[in-house]
């Protein structure tokens, strides 16, 4: 059903891990160079090694994407190796649930930097090559929680509430000029990483319980979507996927 991505460049956020990972394996089966970026580089550098086993490209760019001048680096380095980046996956993220009222204040600040700051950032860097080139592909990894807000959510739910805001913001402002497409993709419960970094205790058991609840969504569901939308024909522009467990309310 979708194109081959034959000599197109993807750069892939948050790709030492769940969703980023499995993402970056599906692009580079259709076809895609694939820039893999994240903090820890022996992950990054496994997995760049398993694709490169099953005869794709990659580029391993360990990035805080927290960090400007590391994110200017990791999208000129991208460029300069490929050739162009005709895909942005903006999937690195944190969710530090917390009531508002317990909630150390670095958690609010880092999920802000990483999920929301960090993804305006990297789309500013990469936005220009697009441009230039005429055209190119933003894909936000936003959440339910994007959507709807839940108690012990609010922070989370405010990065997620705000890359919906800005991707469709984005969308207006590039839709009509040259062929830049946007896509918001708002998974449900997930099987990965996410929810170990919780620091609150018993946020964390919670959480766990709704998952072991019913049958979640495994990364590579996610990363289907993300090629599918990426697959179609430049003049179509999937705009937005919500995808949940079948099972989740
Ligand atoms: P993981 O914890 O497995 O992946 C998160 C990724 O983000 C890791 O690769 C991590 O890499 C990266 N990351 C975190 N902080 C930074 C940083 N400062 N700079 C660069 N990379 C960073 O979880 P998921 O795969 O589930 O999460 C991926 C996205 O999906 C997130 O945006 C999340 O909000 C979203 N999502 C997940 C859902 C779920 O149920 N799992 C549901 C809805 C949305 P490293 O630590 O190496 O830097």
């Amino acid at each position: 059903i979708t194109e081959n991505l034959d000599g197109k460049a993807a750069l892939v956020t948050g790709a030492s891990s769940g969703i980023g990972e499995q993402t970056a394996k599906a692009l580079a089966e259709s076809g895609a160079s694939v820039a893999l970026a994240a903090r820890r580089e022996d992950e990054l550098q496994q997995l760049a090694d398993e694709i490169e086993s099953d005869g794709g490209e990659t580029l391993v760019v360990p990035t805080d994407v927290t960090d400007e001048d590391e994110v200017a680096e990791m999208v000129d380095r991208t460029h300069e190796e490929f050739g162009s980046v005709d895909v942005l996956v903006n999937n690195a993220g944190v969710m530090l649930l917390e009531h508002v009222e317990d909630a150390d204040t670095d958690n609010f600040r880092q999920m802000v930097e990483v999920n929301l700051l960090g993804l305006m950032d990297v789309t500013h860097e990469v936005l220009p090559y697009m441009q230039k080139q005429g055209e190119g592909h933003i894909v936000n990894i936003s959440s339910v929680a994007g959507r709807k807000a839940m108690a012990g959510g609010a922070g989370y739910n405010a990065t997620k509430f705000g890359v919906n805001g800005f991707t469709e913001a984005l969308r207006q402002e590039v839709t009509g000029e040259n062929d830049i497409r946007t896509t918001l993709i708002e998974p449900g419960f997930v099987e990965t990483e996410l929810a170990e970094h919780i620091p609150d205790d018993e946020q964390q058991e919670q959480t766990k319980e709704m998952y072991e609840q019913m049958d979640v969504l495994q990364p590579e569901d996610i990363a289907r979507s993300i090629a599918f939308a990426v697959g179609q024909p430049t003049h179509v522009d999937v705009n937005e996927l919500l995808i949940r467990p079948t099972s989740q309310e």
